[in-house]
């Protein structure tokens, strides 16, 4: 109870309404060990957990040492988990889900000589059931192509499609990350050559040639990183669902870069986990619709409370 105490107290700031933004807001009576707060502007009340991570949790307090099992061990598999904290496979599974879409967005701007490529994964549809055999064989000519891009401080790892990757895709992923003031190191790939001429960005390509880009520690840097990535996804985790991928690769670049501590304020403070959490299925068929050769099928149904409400900024949603 003390940490959990200690989280209200110190980690689940109010600065805003989780609902509209609104900095008008005021104490609206007591509720357990906090208060429960009004809008002045949409009149809703909420609780400074509302939104967050730990929303609509029951076991509040096993909670927080699961996310605190995450950072220390690491991700170990979802029965194992179940069966440690002795919860509902499904519960396991959802928490390990909420605790990814708590990570934070990095500030991302690449200001100097950075290095972009893409990294390719099988297209998973893993745990959608009722799949024919002819969508599974469609399905297994696809790949999920995930952008790379590296200056060695900054990691941005991204999901851009499922199929073939084109200049449009790295548009919408990369355009605004890279500065005027950015070299760009690119592989011999039309998309990437037309992405960067397209937006008059400052280039290199880099040579497929083992002993020519391997000379260059960015790129050095990158092959590295992307290995690790791969051997994750692939070997760790024997393949994730395309549905969740981006949530495993936001953990997988926080704990290589040491930051990933979801009991946090930072972590703590993001008011709209609940809303990409069970807005994922949704943002997943979107994604496939707009931008993938792949085709979206055999909806995950699961029904959840408002999950519309929460406030949300375009860059916080993950495909
Ligand atoms: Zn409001």
């Amino acid at each position: 109870m003390e940490k959990l105490i200690k989280l209200y107290k110190e980690n689940l700031l109010v600065t805003n309404c989780p609902y509209c933004n609104s900095t008008k807001f005021k104490k609206h009576g007591k509720y357990k060990f906090t208060h429960r707060y009004k809008c002045k502007d949409c009149k809703r009340t909420f609780l400074p957990s509302s939104g967050t991570s730990i929303h609509y949790i029951h076991k509040k307090e096993l909670f927080i040492e699961y996310a605190e099992v995450l950072k220390k061990e690491g991700l170990s598999s979802v029965m194992k988990m179940s069966k440690r904290f002795n919860i509902a496979k499904l519960t396991s599974f959802d928490w390990r889900h909420k605790i990814f879409s708590s990570i934070p967005q990095q500030n991302i701007l690449f200001k100097d000589e950075a290095f972009v490529g893409d990294i390719s994964f099988r297209f998973s549809q893993k745990g959608r059931r009722g799949l024919s055999k002819k969508e599974n064989d469609i399905n297994k000519r696809y790949f999920s192509r995930v952008l790379n891009t590296t200056d060695q401080n900054i990691n941005f790892v991204r999901i851009a499609t499922v199929g073939n990757l084109n200049a449009e895709h790295l548009d919408r992923v990369l355009r605004k990350k890279i500065m005027e003031s950015c070299k760009l190191l690119i592989p011999e790939k039309d998309a990437f050559l037309k992405f960067t001429k397209n937006n008059r960005i400052d280039k290199k390509v880099v040579h497929k040639d083992v002993s020519v880009y391997l000379k260059h520690r960015i790129v050095r840097y990158y092959q590295q990183l992307s290995s690790k990535i791969v051997n994750f996804i692939n070997y760790e985790l024997k393949g994730v669902s395309t549905k969740y991928l981006q949530g495993y690769n936001n953990f997988f670049i926080t704990k290589e870069m040491q930051i990933f501590d979801a009991m946090t304020t930072k972590y703590l403070c993001q008011k709209f986990v609940w809303r990409i959490f069970t807005q994922m299925e949704e943002t997943y068929k979107e994604f496939l619709d707009l931008h993938c050769e792949a085709k979206y099928s055999r909806p995950i149904k699961r029904s959840w409370k408002r999950t519309k409400l929460y406030y949300i900024t375009q860059d916080n949603i993950l495909y």
